[in-house]
């Protein structure tokens, strides 16, 4: 499918709507015919002629005509318009909705305001086409033909002096639209550059101000600002070269009109009431001359837009959810890595992981910095697929599973915290919206954010996120965690998510979180403190699994993690003969 019939695939809907809104186009271009008919009538027969009596039928025609096409116009310009913005409302939904159904790499991959343009200018690019373009190519070109066989009526040799200008107009068409075509895609592309330049620096003003670089940005977004300035006015340069050669045409066929028509009114060919019939009909020449250039424009914009579109969405997601996935309520627990090995872009970044979880266990994923740890746990959700080997949950392939079943059983507290634009409460039951206030304060309770929330002034329905209240990075951990937990999901992942509390809050989280036991639970920490308690320990290093166990036994093996527990610690002392004494954390 190409580009084009994707964006025609949405307009299918509204054939009927647009035959019907073409047909009105056609009898209001029909009806243009009627009033310099009249005016050659007037001219003729009462002026010259003398029949003064006709002349108030005739004005009351020229009236009645120019009021009934108004309406047909208006008629026609409500529906093309309406069509627009409801084909243009399913585009959209379509094509916020195929964002969803992405993946990581997706979103790795694309801009945040590269998307977002696709959503919006590109958007409104299409919208324009189907509003304007559309019945404007289709009423300029038949009035001209109207106009041609009207004049082709008066006199046929008047009518060949006009038609001189067609393959001129042509030719000049078809060159502007295709040396256009590049300009329009370079106008689109700083377009989406200077869109996300915005988007980063306004998200990311709070390090612009803390290194002091507001002039640098300044600079490098005069940079984006001129380069998208530069690239709307070369493409501005190329319809600049053509609009001055379609307006001397349009100009030209007034000349060859008063000119030709001129001497054969003179040389009595024609009488002076044709020439006004002719002259009557000369916008209808003139005009499509003069839209020519423009529409062209217009035309390749729209073209553009919808490739960009169509080229962000046209790929399958990579991960989607299997036709007839397994569906599970909820999952035992039992869970399996096997072989499983994760390159992205050739790098490879898990090798050969093994390893088993029983239901209700508790399991630490130790291991220094970009070892892995999140891609093992993103790879459990199926944010991305295995490369090797598999996973599975009770015995299931993740891959035969239904996507969102598998998801919803999986509570994850991700390493980036992300709050909505919402209340505190509204961010807690975003993954369960029908949830009471109780179940937000129980889940809060065990993430330990209760009390700080009832502290501030208007506790869970303070508007947190983006343009809400600022928060403390633990707090926005503890506020990710309840959200994990209200789901009450089979499986939770908890990636990093105690980095920011104190030791005391960590204790008292894991305390609540040992009352849990109906659930697997990861935990991703760096601190031994936060996984010492588990049910069993991997310590992950360059995408390996270079020990595993529960504390004790790793202590004793006296390997990296046994380093680190020494590291964070200084208890030397405290191990005799190997022998590990009571540590208090
Ligand atoms: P940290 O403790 O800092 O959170 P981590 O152990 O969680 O680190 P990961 O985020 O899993 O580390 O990353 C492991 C490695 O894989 C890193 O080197 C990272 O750059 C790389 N990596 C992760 N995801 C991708 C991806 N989609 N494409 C390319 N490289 C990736
Ligand atoms: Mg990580």
């Amino acid at each position: 499918m190409t580009a084009l019939q994707w964006v025609f695939s949405f307009l299918k809907k509204y054939r009927f709507r647009l035959i019907t809104a073409l047909f009105l186009v056609t009898i209001s271009c029909l009806l243009t015919i009627i009033n310099p008919y009249i005016s050659g009538i007037i001219v003729d027969d009462v002026i010259k002629g003398g029949k003064r009596g006709i002349l108030p039928k005739l004005v009351l025609l020229l009236i009645g005509t120019t009021i009934f096409r108004s309406l047909i116009k208006y008629r026609f310009l409500v529906i093309f318009e309406t069509t627009s913005q409801n084909m243009l409302y399913s585009m959209r939904d379509y094509v916020y909705r195929r964002f969803l159904q992405e993946d990581f790499n997706f979103y790795n991959k694309n801009r945040t305001g590269d998307l977002m343009s696709r959503q919006t200018g590109d958007m409104e690019a299409i919208r324009h086409f189907v509003a304007f373009v559309i019945y404007s190519v289709y009423e300029n070109s038949l009035l001209f033909i109207i106009a041609l066989v009207m004049i082709f009526t008066v006199d046929f040799r008047l009518a060949l002096c006009m038609i001189a200008v067609i393959p001129i107009t042509v030719l000049l068409t078809r060159k502007q639209l295709s040396s256009v075509k590049a300009a329009f895609h370079n106008i689109r592309q700083r377009f989406s550059s200077l869109n996300t330049f915005v988007q980063e620096n306004v998200s990311g003003n709070r390090v612009v101000k803390a290194f002091a670089k507001e002039d640098y940005e300044i600079q490098k977004f005069n940079r984006e600002n001129d380069a998208y300035r530069d690239a709307e006015l070369s493409a501005a340069a190329i319809w600049k070269k053509y609009v001055p050669i379609f307006e001397f045409l349009a100009n030209f066929l007034t000349v060859i009109l008063y000119l030709a028509g001129g001497i054969m009114v003179i040389k009595g060919y024609i009488t002076l009431g044709k020439m006004v019939t002719v002259s009557g009909y000369l916008w209808m020449l003139n005009n499509p001359l003069r839209m020519a250039g423009w529409l062209a424009n217009d035309y390749q914009r729209f073209v553009t837009s919808a490739e960009k579109i169509y080229a962000t969405i046209k790929e399958e997601p990579g991960i989607k959810t299997p036709d007839n996935g397994v569906k599970a309520k909820r999952f035992q627990g039992n869970l399996e890595f096997k072989h499983v090995n994760y390159r992205a872009d050739d790098d490879v970044i898990l090798r050969d992981i093994n390893f088993k979880v029983k239901p209700g266990q508790t399991v630490g994923i130790i291991g220094a910095t970009g070892s892995g740890k999140s891609t093992l746990m993103n790879l459990l959700c199926r944010f991305y697929d295995v490369t090797d080997g598999e996973i599975t949950i009770d015995g299931v392939n993740l891959k035969d599973m239904d996507l969102y079943q598998l998801r919803s059983n999986i509570g994850m507290a991700m390493q980036d915290v992300f709050l909505f634009s919402d209340t505190i409460e509204g961010n807690i039951a975003y993954g369960s919206p029908n949830c009471s206030l109780e179940e937000v304060i129980e889940a809060a309770k065990v993430a330990n954010a209760h009390d700080f929330i009832t502290a501030m002034p208007e506790g869970y329905d303070t508007i947190v996120g983006e343009r809400g209240m600022g928060l403390s990075g633990g707090q926005k951990q503890r506020i990710s965690l309840a959200r994990a937990l209200l789901k009450n999901p089979s499986i939770v992942v908890l990636d990093d998510t105690t980095s920011a509390v104190d030791m005391e809050t960590e204790t008292q989280i894991q305390e609540q979180l040992h009352s849990l036991s109906d659930k697997t639970v990861f935990i991703i920490a760096h601190r031994i403190s936060s996984i010492k308690d588990a049910d069993q320990i991997l310590v992950l290093d360059n995408g390996r699994i270079i020990e595993s166990g529960n504390h004790e036994s790793l202590i004793q093996k006296k390997g990296y993690y046994y380093t680190v527990f020494n590291h964070q610690y200084g208890e030397f002392d405290r191990y005799v003969n190997g022998n590990l004494k009571e540590v208090v954390c």
